[in-house]
């Protein structure tokens, strides 16, 4: 289900994170999501920076899994912080953590069925291969639910 990559999107992918000592921080140095993860576009699929470190290093991404950061740093790509968690971990950990945040503008997006979620609307709509975007919007604001996206979850953010 995920869009495959080559050598050379790997290469482009590790020269655009400062790769320091592996206890140390691996900074994304390219563009940032207005959250400030880390971007990067590979074979028409936007990922958050971390999401692919992990994928490329551990080759899989369970379903319904996040992308967490034990250093907390969401530009960070070094493979050693990131671990994946539940969404209920990430956030138990992030409210034990004391920085859970409403994110009320609709930036972030659950797909409340799955727990996976969405760094933009465009990024859910490639995730659930959304082609026609204007006829699922307009299915979904007759009430409908499209492959567990309703549209309080486009429009609203959950975490
Ligand atoms: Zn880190």
């Amino acid at each position: 289900m995920y869009t495959e990559y080559d050598q050379s999107d790997v290469d482009r992918f590790w020269n655009s994170v400062d790769i320091v000592e592996e206890s140390e921080c691996w900074l994304w140095s390219k563009g940032l999501t207005q959250d400030g993860y880390g971007k990067f576009k590979c074979k028409h699929k936007t990922w958050v920076a971390s999401r692919f470190a992990y994928y490329i290093t551990r080759g899989f991404l369970p379903d319904g899994m996040l992308i967490c950061h034990k250093c907390d740093n969401p530009k960070c790509c070094n493979p050693s912080h990131i671990y994946l968690g539940t969404s209920k971990e990430n956030l138990r950990e992030a409210s034990l953590k004391g920085h859970l945040r409403g994110m009320p503008n609709g930036r972030k997006l659950q797909n409340m069925k799955t727990g996976e979620v969405y760094y933009s609307v465009r990024e859910a709509q490639r995730s659930l291969s959304l082609n026609n975007y204007k006829f699922i919007y307009e299915s979904l604001k007759s009430g409908k639910e499209y492959k567990g996206i309703f549209l309080r979850d486009l429009n609203n953010a959950v975490i």
